[in-house]
C-alpha cells in the first residue's frame, strides 16, 4: 500500500514557509485540521504512514550463517575426511545431518523472530490529531499529510511536521542527528539553507518530545520522512542473542579446542601403534562428533521462544529477548504505585475547605453520593456504612453554606483535562457504568463536584479557558487560565491543583484576611494520608485583564489556598497476592512513587510490602541529601520511596545494582527512560505509558498490573530451569560417548559406536527427547526458591557433578553392553546396535527423572499429590523416541545406512535391563542437583 503511493513532495522546503502556508499546501487548517473527506483523499494518495521494512538480512544469508558455528565446522571437516577416505555414504550422512541441523536452526530462529516481531507490532503507537475541528486519538499509521498533530511530552513524533505552535517544546532528535541534547523548538520560518539539525520549526518522525507541548502540520509521512529516507530498515532487527546463548557460544569455542586436542591425540596414539589410517580417522571423527551437543542450540531457541509466548499470554510482552532470561534472576522489583500496585480507580472521600472537613459518599465515578460536613475523619474507608443516602436538600444546603467548598470543587472541575462517560453495561443488566476518559485523578474530582450538582458543561461557558499547563510529575501541579465572563474589567483567573507541597509553598500567607494555618493544613493532610488517601491541594490566583497565556513563572507566588481533596485508590487484590509470592521467592518489592510519603506508606502496608508499623520509607528530599554509602543502605532497607523525581529513580537503580542486585524497574514517564535503560529489566506500561518509556524498555505490560510482573518472573525462572534441564539431559550422552570412543581408540579396540551412530544419537534421538523439556510446565515450587545467584556459572558445580555421574554411567553402559554382546556373539554390528538401544533405554528413565511427569509420578508413589499437569510434550517425545529407535535397528535401510543390525525380542528385552540401575543413579543425581 505504501509503496504504490506517489512520491511526496520533499519536506525539504517547509521550514522556510510559514505554518499557514504549509497547511495551505495540503488544504488543511491551523485550527480545525483536515476534513474527513480530505483525509480519505490523502490516504488514497499517500497510503499508510508506515515505513516499508526491508528485512535485516536476506533469508539465504541467514541460512548460511547457521553454518557459521565452530562446532559445525568440525562436522563439515569430518564429512570431508570421510569423503577423502572414499566413505561417501558416511560423508553424505554427516553433511546431510549438518544441513538438517542448519534447517532446524533456521526454522526455529525465524519462528522465534517472527513471534517477537509480531508481539512488538501488536503494540501500536497512537497519536492525537485534530480533524474537522475535533480532537481524536488515532493509530499513528493512519496519519496523512496535512493532518494537524498535537504533541505532548513523552510522545514519539509520528511523521515529519511543520510546527504550528510550541510551548517550551523540546525534542530529542538523537535518532536522526546523533545529537543527544534535546532541541528547543520554535515556529517562525527559517532561512532556506538551514541544515536539518537546525530546523527548529520542524519536528521529525521518530524523534521524541521530552518536554512541553506543541502542534504541527504533517508535511511528510512513511518513507518520505527524513528517517524513511535515511534508512528503511529501522528498528526491525530482532536480536536473538542473550547472555545465555553467548555463554553457549563461548562454551562451544572451548569445546572446539578440547575436541581438536583429543582427536589429534587419538591419531598420534594410533600412528604410534601402527594402526591402519582409515580406523584412526574413523575414531578421530567419531570422537569429534560425539563431543558436540548438536541438538542443544535448537533446544535453547525453542525454550526461549516458548517463554516469550507464555509471558505474552500473561500480559507481559518481551521487547528484548535477553529479558526472558534476566527476569528469572531478578532480585528486586521496583514498582510504581499508582495503577500498578493500585487499581487507579480514584474516589474522593474527604474534602478540607474553609477550615471545615467534609466526607464524600459513593464509589467509583458515578454521581451517586453526597457531601456532608463531619467532625472527624476516622475510618474514611467505611464511609458507606455510616451514611444513609442523603437527601438532596442536605447537599444543597452544605454547598450554599460553604463558598470555599464550592470554590474548591470548581477548581477541581476547571483545572481538568478529563471527562466522565457512561459506558453501557456489557452484561446488559441495564446498569450504567461511569468511566474516565483521561486521568483517573481528575475523573475523581469531576465525580466529587457532580455530587454537589456542579457540572463542567454548566460552568465552563462562564469561565472559558485561555491557556493551561498540563500536569507533569516533575512539577507536581497543573494550572489553567480562565476569563470569567462576569468580571467587571475583564480580569482573568488561574486555577491550580497539585500536591500539597507544590501548591502550599506558592500560596500567600493570608487567606480572606486570616493567616493561613499551615500547621492545621498539614495535620489534615496527615489524617487523610495515613488512611492511604492521595491528597490534592487547590488554589486560585487573580490575574490582570490582558493576561492570555500561562507560564510556570506566573505561579511562583501569590496563590490563594482553596482547600484539599483526598481520594482513595484501592490496592489491586492480585497485586497483594503477587507481592506475597515475590517475597516467598526471595525477591524484594519496592514501591517508587511521586505520591506523598504517608499515603504511600499506608498503601504499602495494605499491600503487605512490610508489616504494619514497620514500613521503612524515604522521600525524595532525604535521598537527595544522602551520600553513596547512606543511599546504599537506604535502598536496601527501604520499601517505599515517595516523592521521587524520575532522575532519582536512576540513582536508586544504580545503588541497588552496586549492591549486586538484579533490578526490574517500572516506568511510564518521559524522564523514566534513563532508569528503564539502566535497570536490568526495564518495564514500561502498555496502557498508561509514554512512547519514550516504551522505547527504552525491555518488556511491556499490557495490563499495567504488578501481578503480570510477578507472572513474568515466574515464567523467566521456568525458562531457566528448563534450559538447565535440557543441558543436564543432553551433555551426559556426549560425555558417555566420548569417553567410550576415546578409551577404545587409545587401547586400540573396536569402536563401540561409529560416527554415524553417534550422529543419530546426538541429533535425532537428542532432539526428540530434549525439545519436550522446553515445554515443561512450571514446577509448583518455582516461586519458593531464592533467586539464582547472578554470578553462578551456567554449569554450576552441582550440575557438573550430575553430568559427570550420568556420563560415567552411560560410558559403563555402552562399553559393557558392547563388549558383552561382542564376546558372546562375535557379531560386532549387533553389539553396537544393542549398546545404543540400551543407552536410549537408560535415557528414557533419566528423562523421566528430571521431568515434571517423573516428579509427579514419584510423589504419587510416596502418597503426596503433585499435580501431573501438562505432560503431553514429554509423552510425545518418548513415544516418538521408541518409534525412531525401532526403525533404527529393524528397518533394513537404516541397517545399511547406520551399520545397525535387527534385534530379536529377547535382545530387545536385554537392552531394557540397564534401565533398571539407571533408576537409583538418576535419583541420586537429583539429590546432587535438583532439577527444579
Ligand atoms: P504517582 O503516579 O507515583 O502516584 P504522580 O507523580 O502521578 O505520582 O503524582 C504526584 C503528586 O502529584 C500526587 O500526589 C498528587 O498530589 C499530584 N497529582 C497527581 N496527578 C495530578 C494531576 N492530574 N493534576 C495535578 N496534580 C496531580
Ligand atoms: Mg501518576
Amino acid at each position: 500500500m505504501t509503496t504504490t503511493a506517489k512520491p511526496q513532495s520533499s519536506a525539504q522546503e517547509f521550514h522556510q514557509l510559514s505554518a499557514d502556508a504549509a497547511a495551505h499546501q495540503f488544504g488543511s487548517d491551523l485550527t480545525a485540521g483536515l476534513t474527513a473527506a480530505l483525509v480519505d483523499q490523502q490516504r488514497g494518495h499517500y497510503g499508510l504512514n508506515e515505513l516499508t521494512v526491508k528485512p535485516g538480512k536476506p533469508a539465504w544469508l541467514r541460512f548460511l550463517l547457521q553454518f557459521n558455528q565452530a562446532l559445525l565446522y568440525i562436522l563439515i571437516v569430518a564429512g570431508a575426511i570421510k569423503a577423502f577416505l572414499g566413505a561417501w555414504t558416511n560423508a553424505a550422512v554427516i553433511w546431510g545431518v549438518t544441513i538438517i541441523n542448519a534447517v532446524i536452526g533456521f526454522v526455529q530462529e525465524s519462528k522465534a523472530e517472527g513471534a517477537i516481531a509480531a508481539l512488538a507490532k501488536a503494540v501500536t503507537t497512537e497519536a492525537t490529531v485534530i480533524r474537522d475541528g475535533q480532537k481524536q486519538r488515532i493509530s499513528s499509521e493512519e496519519i496523512v499529510p496535512g493532518d494537524l498533530v498535537l504533541l505532548t511530552s513523552g510522545d514519539k513524533v509520528p511523521a515529519d511536521l511543520r510546527l504550528v505552535s510550541a510551548r517550551n517544546l523540546q525534542i530529542d532528535e538523537s535518532a536522526l542527528t546523533g545529537e543527544s541534547v534535546p532541541v528547543e523548538k520554535l515556529t517562525a520560518p527559517l532561512q532556506p539553507d538551514t541544515p536539518l539539525a537546525e530546523r527548529l520549526n520542524m519536528a521529525y518522525a521518530g524523534s521524541f518530545v521530552t518536554f512541553g507541548q506543541g502542534s504541527g502540520i504533517v508535511v511528510a509521512t512513511a518513507n518520505a520522512t527524513e528517517v524513511g529516507r535515511i534508512s528503511q530498515s529501522l528498528g526491525q532487527s530482532t536480536n536473538l542473542s542473550t547472555p545465555l546463548t553467548r555463554k553457549f557460544a563461548q562454551f562451544s569455542h572451548k569445546l572446539l579446542y578440547i575436541i581438536l586436542a583429543l582427536a589429534t591425540l587419538t591419531m598420534a596414539v594410533g600412528i604410534a601403534q601402527g594402526q591402519p589410517l582409515a580406523g584412526m580417522f574413523e575414531a578421530a571423527v567419531a570422537l569429534a562428533v560425539s563431543a558436540i551437543p548438536e541438538g542443544l542450540p535448537a533446544v535453547v531457541t525453542v525454550t526461549l521462544a516458548i517463554g516469550v509466548n507464555r509471558m505474552a499470554r500473561r500480559h507481559a510482552i518481551v521487547r528484548k529477548l535477553p529479558a526472558v532470561e534476566t527476569l528469572g534472576g531478578a532480585t528486586v522489583i521496583c514498582s510504581d504505585k499508582t495503577g500498578t500496585l493500585t487499581e487507579n480507580q480514584m474516589t474522593v472521600q474527604a474534602i478540607y475547605a474553609g477550615q471545615r472537613r467534609y466526607r464524600v459518599s459513593g464509589t467509583g465515578y458515578s454521581p451517586d453520593g453526597a457531601i456532608y460536613e463531619t467532625r472527624t475523619w476516622d475510618s474514611l474507608h467505611d464511609v458507606e456504612s455510616d451514611v444513609e443516602s442523603d437527601a438532596e436538600s442536605v447537599q444543597e444546603s452544605v454547598i450554599d453554606a460553604a463558598p470555599m467548598l464550592r470554590e474548591c470543587l470548581i477548581a477541581g472541575l476547571m483545572c481538568n483535562d478529563s471527562h466522565l462517560e457512561v459506558s453501557e453495561d456489557s452484561q446488559g443488566q441495564g446498569q450504567d457504568r461511569w468511566v474516565v476518559i483521561g486521568d483517573p485523578t481528575e475523573g475523581a474530582l469531576i465525580a466529587a463536584a457532580s455530587k454537589a450538582n456542579l457540572h463542567a458543561d454548566a460552568i465552563a461557558p462562564s469561565l472559558p479557558r485561555l491557556d493551561s499547563i498540563p500536569f507533569e510529575s516533575q512539577f507536581q501541579y497543573m494550572a489553567t487560565l480562565h476569563e470569567p465572563q462576569d468580571a467587571p474589567r475583564g480580569e482573568t483567573v488561574i486555577y491550580v491543583k497539585g500536591s500539597v507541597e507544590a501548591v502550599l509553598g506558592r500560596c500567600q500567607p493570608t487567606l480572606e484576611g486570616r493567616a493561613l494555618d499551615r500547621h492545621e493544613i498539614e495535620q489534615n493532610v496527615e489524617t487523610m494520608a495515613k488512611q492511604g488517601l492521595r491528597v490534592l491541594a487547590f488554589a486560585k490566583k487573580p490575574m490582570p485583564a490582558d493576561h492570555d497565556s500561562l507560564d510556570h513563572h506566573d505561579l511562583e507566588t501569590g496563590l490563594m489556598f482553596l482547600g484539599m481533596q483526598g481520594m482513595i485508590d484501592p490496592p489491586r487484590a492480585e497485586a497483594i497476592a503477587a507481592v506475597r509470592s515475590c517475597q516467598s521467592a526471595g525477591i524484594q518489592v519496592k514501591m517508587i512513587t511521586g505520591d506523598h510519603i504517608t499515603t504511600a506508606t499506608a498503601i504499602a502496608e495494605r499491600i503487605g510490602l512490610q508489616k504494619a508499623g514497620q514500613v521503612r520509607a524515604f522521600d525524595g528530599q532525604q535521598l537527595t541529601r544522602m551520600d553513596d554509602a547512606e543511599l546504599s543502605q537506604a535502598v536496601e532497607d527501604g520499601v517505599v520511596f515517595a516523592r521521587v523525581a524520575p532522575e532519582q529513580k536512576f540513582r536508586l537503580v544504580e545503588a541497588l545494582q552496586r549492591r549486586g542486585e538484579i533490578v526490574a524497574m517500572t516506568g511510564d514517564g518521559v524522564n523514566d527512560a534513563p532508569a528503564l535503560r539502566q535497570a536490568d529489566i526495564g518495564i514500561a506500561m502498555g496502557g498508561a505509558g509514554t512512547d519514550v518509556a516504551r522505547e527504552a524498555s525491555d518488556m511491556l505490560l499490557t495490563d499495567d498490573n504488578f501481578a503480570s510482573i510477578e507472572a513474568a518472573v515466574e515464567e523467566g525462572r521456568t525458562v531457566y530451569q528448563n534450559l538447565r534441564k535440557a543441558i543436564a539431559f543432553i551433555l551426559p550422552v556426549n560425555g558417555g560417548e566420548s569417553m567410550t570412543i576415546l578409551l577404545s581408540a587409545l587401547f586400540a579396540r573396536d569402536l563401540p559406536i561409529l560416527s554415524l551412530q553417534v550422529l543419530w544419537l546426538n541429533m535425532v534421538n537428542s532432539v526428540a527427547m530434549t525439545v519436550p523439556l522446553a515445554f515443561e510446565p512450571k514446577s509448583e515450587g518455582v516461586m519458593e526458591n531464592l533467586p539464582r545467584n547472578p554470578r553462578e556459572p551456567l554449569l554450576s558445580k552441582s550440575l557438573l557433578q550430575r553430568i559427570v555421574l550420568i556420563s560415567v554411567f552411560n560410558w559403563v553402559l555402552i562399553f559393557g553392553m558392547f563388549e558383552w554382546i561382542r564376546q558372546t556373539t562375535g557379531n560386532i554390528a549387533l553389539a553396537r546396535t544393542m549398546a545404543i538401544q540400551a543407552l536410549v533405554g537408560g535415557r528414557v528413565v533419566y528423562l523421566l527423572s528430571i521431568s515434571h511427569l517423573g516428579r509427579a509420578l514419584m510423589s504419587k508413589l510416596r502418597g503426596q499429590a503433585i499435580p501431573i499437569g501438562d505432560t503431553k510434550a514429554i509423552v510425545i517425545g518418548i513415544v516418538s523416541t521408541v518409534v525412531l529407535q525401532i526403525m533404527f535397528s529393524q528397518w533394513s535401510a537404516m541397517n545399511t545406512l547406520f551399520g545397525t543390525a535387527p534385534l530379536s525380542l529377547n535382545q530387545w528385552l536385554i537392552c531394557l535391563l540397564p534401565a533398571l540401575p539407571m533408576v537409583p543413579v538418576a535419583l541420586f543425581a537429583n539429590r546432587l542437583d535438583r532439577p527444579d
